[in-house]
């Protein structure tokens, strides 16, 4: 019976997108949720936050970062840092700097300024004049940021890896090449971390394995393993000019998202917990580079850092994903005809295992059709 049900139960390498850093249900997150709602939900930020307070120094303790702004999703956090960043120019007497360079096949949320950062059509389209200041240029292309980079520039965006893009890694020279950029011309570098933090790919935050660090960082999802809530993390010199007043937010920081970011940090941060990331993501790397191997027709590569992995797809990727379905495992189609695998950074050897059988069966099922109609 323990075996049957096994074999039916969904194998769940979405995670909410990235979002269930801790699986579903995870007792200490229950616990932290559970217990926080018996006492109190909501004050507004006019009064402190205990856990907001002690989830900034957390935050602030672990990254480059001295203040962190809380509030409910990724977008808004993108939408903080992007104010951020045209205010600290604006409060040195340079308010024409307001014009962000992002990249092409970035995903920065569905607000009207991230559609307009993401520079993505199919996201822009029927929602009226696409809001100014971003200036797009092709994948990890230095030598057009250099070009793109003018008087009216305030800052550079970028996802350390593309998520929605299709797990695509931006080198880490070029990242620490983008940093050089921003020093000498005066702009500031923002991360969006909303996917590839918290752990994601084997660090709490992926700009660590670059050897550099930005000013601004986006973070959200994993943040509070399927509670709603982002932050914005910045330098006290890049968000200087954000003083009282400036930006706020009324359901951010609430004592229910800290008690439960607090309780992901408790997990993620733990001794081990991020070296267990890195080695679980090398043996799924290993065992999908076999997989691609033995199925040349369905797939073309696997990439990725630490649990945030692409399979890069032969077959149209939507098409692996509903296999996938069939054989009970969720993975995320994104674009290049990748599907995203990421799972619970919870995961071990056994579950590794489960996926690999399952992606075997579709693998199979894929093939099988092929054969069908040839
Ligand atoms: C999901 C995502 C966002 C948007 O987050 P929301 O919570 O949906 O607003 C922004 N940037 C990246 C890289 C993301 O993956």
């Amino acid at each position: 019976m323990a075996l049957r049900h096994r074999r039916n139960a969904w194998l769940d390498f979405g995670a909410g997108i990235a979002v269930n850093a801790l699986g579903h249900s995870h007792p200490h997150l229950v616990e932290a949720l559970t217990r926080q709602a018996g006492k109190l939900w909501h004050t507004s930020n006019l009064f402190e936050i205990p856990e907001q307070t002690r989830l900034g120094a957390r935050l602030v303790a672990e990254t480059f970062a001295d203040r962190v702004f809380f509030c409910n999703s990724g977008a808004e956090a993108l939408e903080a840092a992007i104010k951020t960043a045209r205010r600290y120019h604006y409060a040195r007497g340079n308010p024409e700097r307001i014009r962000i360079i992002t990249f092409e096949g970035a995903f920065h949320g569905r607000t009207l300024a991230t559609i307009a950062a993401g520079g993505q059509a199919k996201y822009l389209e029927g929602f009226g004049p696409k809001v100014e200041g971003f200036d797009q240029v092709p994948f990890a292309d230095l030598d057009a940021v250099r070009a793109m980079v003018g008087p009216e520039t305030a800052a550079i965006l970028i996802e350390p890896v593309q998520g929605e893009g299709g797990v695509r890694p931006v080198p880490h020279a070029v990242l620490r090449a983008l940093r050089e950029i921003c020093d000498a011309e005066g702009i500031l570098l923002v991360f969006d971390e909303v996917q590839t933090g918290i752990g994601r790919t084997g660090k709490l935050f992926a700009y660590e394995w670059s050897g550099i660090a930005p000013d601004i960082l986006a973070s959200a999802k994993g943040l509070g393993g399927g509670f709603p809530v982002g932050a914005c993390l910045a330098t006290e010199e890049a968000s200087a000019a954000m003083i009282p007043g400036t930006h706020g937010t009324t359901f951010g920081g609430n004592p229910l998202a800290m008690a439960v970011g607090n309780a992901v940090l408790d997990v993620v941060l733990a001794p081990g917990f991020l070296d267990h990331v890195r080695e679980t993501g090398l043996l799924l790397k290993q065992k999908l580079a076999a997989l691609v191997d033995g199925h040349p027709a369905v797939f073309a590569a696997v990439r990725g850092e630490g649990l945030l992995v692409g399979l890069k797809c032969v077959a149209p990727a939507a098409e692996v994903a509903a296999a996938l379905r069939a054989e009970r495992m969720i993975g995320v189609p994104a674009g290049d005809n990748v599907v995203r695998l990421l799972p619970p950074l919870t995961i071990g050897e056994s579950e590794v295992d489960a996926a690999l059988v399952r992606l075997e069966a579709a693998a199979g099922r894929i093939e099988q059709a092929a054969r069908a109609t040839s």
